[in-house]
């Protein structure tokens, strides 16, 4: 791939992250076409009722759904943070906004809307496209092949690009817990990507699997309506069972040791509850079915690899790259360095290490988790690791994220492990919140 030149480049997912790619593809002055196989933009801010046929998502046939959005979601991170760096996610006047600092799924599907039209990347989306092959030809371009559907036929589109990002999303493949005996268990199972409101659980028993975000604000919500909720969590160390403050009907155990037949659901704590549902909030699995890459990339207990810097697969760097791998991160400003250290790089105009050094870098960052003994499937956890934002900003020329959104982050994220029920709506940060204004005046007309 010649240097210093516009590059012609695809990218997969009209999502957050494909937004911004597109827009920092395109002040780079690349020209961009984004693939998204929704007929309209936001990837997971666009919540829809519809769920899919296989409850638990294992089918490799069932209609994929792509967003996991349920009906009462509200963000989970102070809107001062959430925002792009440079385009903040300020409460607008519109008649049908959603002021609060943790607003509703609807308002962030609103700010991409005006994202995208602000800076024009409607016009660069091909909307209803769905990407079915990416692969590496002889000359050195990436096969881009796709279809979309045309009153009844299907139109099969091959093109050819100089580079392909890839921002497909990663929350549409569930991850689900394996439990000894599961196969005789007579109850039903369901992953947290196909729920969405609380009715269906009225009255019944239901074990919540999972200590995130989608378990605590699930649990608590069905909690309403069911007649018991059992949270098996991996981080429930000791002192379990135990009865939830505040509620008559939530408990918290330790992990499941074996389910049975007659609907017995044990726990290593030695509790045993008799369950109509369990329902897994067990996370996501990386999947690129549509990428052809000879093994070179893989998808290995969840590790994305080898890539640097979780963003460029070496063999490839830089005409293949991920945006929005990383997981425990603000992820729209991540998305935002990511993309433009992409465009830099591929412009020319920043320079990525050589193959032995970046080479190099990946061998130290995987001795470094098997030191810390965290596991493979944890690669692209970056709990806390702001640091990495720092350096992805050093490399573009950028100036690091502001003081007080490390502050606002570290501050909300305890927040939201220790008053689950309340962080969005009590805070004690309003000197943060002025800072976080005070910059945003730079940006807002
Ligand atoms: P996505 O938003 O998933 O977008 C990917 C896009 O790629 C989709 O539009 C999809 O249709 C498209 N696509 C996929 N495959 C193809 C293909 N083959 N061809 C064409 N198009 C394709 N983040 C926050 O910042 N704050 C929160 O409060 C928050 N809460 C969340 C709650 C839940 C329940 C979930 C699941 C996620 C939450 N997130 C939150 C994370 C959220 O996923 C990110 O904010 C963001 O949506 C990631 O953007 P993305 O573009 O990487 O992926």
């Amino acid at each position: 791939m010649s240097q210093n030149s516009p590059k012609n480049v695809a990218v997969i997912g009209a999502g957050p992250a494909g937004l911004v790619t597109a827009r920092e593809l395109q002040r780079e002055g690349h020209s961009v076409v984004v693939f998204e196989r929704e007929n309209q933009l936001g990837g997971t801010w666009i919540y829809t009722p519809v769920t899919e046929s296989d409850p638990i998502g294992v089918d490799p046939n069932r209609k994929i759904v792509h967003s996991s959005l349920y009906s009462s979601l509200r963000v989970n991170l102070p809107r001062e943070i959430m925002g792009f760096r440079d385009y903040p996610f300020v409460a607008t006047k519109k008649p049908n906004g959603d002021p609060r600092r943790y607003p509703g799924h609807r308002e962030v599907l609103d700010y991409l809307n005006d994202f995208a039209a602000d800076f024009g990347l409607i016009e660069l989306v091909r909307f209803g496209t769905e990407v079915g092959y990416v692969g590496l030809l002889e000359n050195g371009k990436w096969k881009v092949s796709s279809r979309k559907k045309e009153n009844d036929h299907v139109v099969f589109v091959n093109e050819e690009y100089d580079a392909v990002v890839i921002c497909n999303g990663r929350y549409t493949e569930p991850q689900i817990a394996d439990i000894p005996g599961i196969e005789v268990w007579p109850g039903k199972q369901i992953h947290s990507h196909n729920y969405r409101v609380p009715e269906p659980f009225r009255d019944q028993v239901i074990v919540v699997i999972g200590g995130a975000t989608s378990a605590t604000d699930i649990s608590r919500e069905i909690a309403e309506v069911a007649k018991e909720v059992h949270i098996s969590s991996r981080s429930a160390l000791s002192g379990t069972p135990k009865k939830l403050h505040g509620y008559e009907n939530l408990w918290l155990h330790s992990m499941i040791d074996a389910v049975g037949i007659d609907g017995g659901v044990n726990f290593q704590d030695g509790s045993k509850v008799y369950a109509d549902i369990i329902l897994h909030c067990t996370g996501y699995k990386y999947h690129f079915p549509f990428l052809e890459t000879n093994g070179i990339v893989t998808v290995d207990d969840n590790r994305v690899g080898p890539l640097y810097k979780h963003i460029f697969p070496l063999n490839f760097a830089p005409s293949l790259s991920f945006v929005g791998l990383p997981w425990k991160l603000v992820p729209f400003p991540r998305c935002e360095l990511q993309s433009k250290w992409i465009a830099g790089v591929l412009s020319g105009r920043i320079s990525l290490l050589s193959k032995e050094d970046m080479i190099a870098d990946i061998d130290a960052f995987y001795s470094s988790l098997d030191a810390s003994c965290i596991p493979k499937r944890y690669t692209h956890n970056m709990d806390f690791q702001l640091d990495y934002e720092d350096w992805l900003a050093a490399e573009c020329g950028s100036p690091p994220p502001e003081k007080w959104r490390k502050q606002m982050f570290f501050i909300a994220r305890d927040k939201l492990k220790t008053q689950p029920e309340r962080y969005r709506d009590q805070w004690d940060d309003d000197d943060l919140i002025i800072q976080a204004h005070q910059d945003f005046a730079k940006y807002i007309p």
